[in-house]
């Protein structure tokens, strides 16, 4: 089993609340890939949008983790640690002239989907520069584990996009890239709700000459509105001291086997079972799935 060798798997919340429906089944999902591949399994905190997180959340959720019976293999990484290796990656891109100075606030981009190009060939003048954008061409497609071919031809579907923001964070799409490849990630279990972003993720990597990761993006919850399941949306709380019932539920919404009582009786019963049962072939192949019960 080469492959099996070398597996590294992660799970990379943002640190905005406790572990809810949602983010449990990505978290058991990436776990359960990484056990069965007999790999590692890391833990990354995305920690670089402040105002959107909450103090504690990072050790609530590697606290509540634990009590699912899912432990990293190394100690966490946190993207709020990674400034200078993010700033690094910039420079590169800025050094092969990929990336150019933006002056725009929204007020300036209006509402079409795309970048409007207003800064790409100089800063207009009497702007100063407020973000960082790269230029992007090409269409870049990769094969899903689960939902198969996926692509986006970035010029005409995704425009000049942030890699640095007007607050001075590094934007997602760039510290999630320089990461992936920092923790030697071979394999990325998300929810659908990204698939629209691993392109630019695949461009990003081409641009830094990075290796890129095999993507398995799972079916995300929905609840009664149609919206991701997550605290914001009213997920149903789980509880972390009664791991089993949460816990199964999350195994069964990726219409995997039935767990055996005895696999239910503890989460380490239950990881002493699941990761030989772990079949992607049983996750419903969709991006979305309705799920009052979650
Ligand atoms: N931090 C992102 C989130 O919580 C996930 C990033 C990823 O898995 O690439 O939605």
């Amino acid at each position: 089993m080469a492959r099996a060798a070398s597996y590294v798997g992660r799970f990379a919340p943002s640190p905005t609340g406790r572990l809810h429906m949602g983010s449990l089944i990505a978290a058991l999902a990436s776990y359960a890939q990484a056990r069965q591949q007999r790999g590692r399994w890391l833990l990354r905190m995305e920690d670089i949008d402040p105002p959107r997180e909450r103090p504690g959340a990072a050790e609530a959720i590697e606290a509540d983790l634990k009590r699912f019976g899912m432990s990293p293999d190394e100690p966490t990484l946190f993207q709020s640690t990674r400034t200078a290796a993010y700033q690094q990656a910039l420079d590169q891109m800025k050094a092969s002239g990929h990336v150019f100075p933006c002056g725009c606030s929204r007020r300036h981009l209006g509402h079409g989907h795309l970048y409007p190009q207003t800064c790409s060939g100089g800063l207009p003048p009497g702007r100063e520069r407020r973000s960082w954008r790269v230029r992007v061409s090409g269409r870049y497609g990769f094969d899903d584990l689960l939902q198969g071919a996926y692509g986006q031809q970035l010029e005409t579907e995704v425009g000049a996009f942030i890699l640095w923001r007007a607050d001075g964070q590094p934007a997602y799409q760039l510290a999630v890239v320089v990461d992936d490849h920092f923790q030697g990630i071979t394999e990325v279990v998300r929810g659908s709700d990204l698939i629209g972003s691993t392109p630019r993720q695949l461009f990003l990597q081409r641009l830094l000459g990075l290796p890129q990761p095999a993507y398995l993006h799972l079916p995300v919850a929905l609840n009664e509105q149609g919206n991701k399941l997550s605290k914001q949306t009213g997920a149903r709380p789980i509880d972390p001291q009664q791991p089993m019932p949460a816990l199964a539920r999350a195994w069964s919404f990726l219409g995997q086997e039935k767990p055996p009582a005895e696999a239910l009786a503890s989460p380490e019963a239950f990881w002493r079972w699941a990761p030989a049962r772990w079949a992607i072939k049983r996750i419903p192949a969709v991006t979305e799935i309705p799920a009052n019960r979650l």
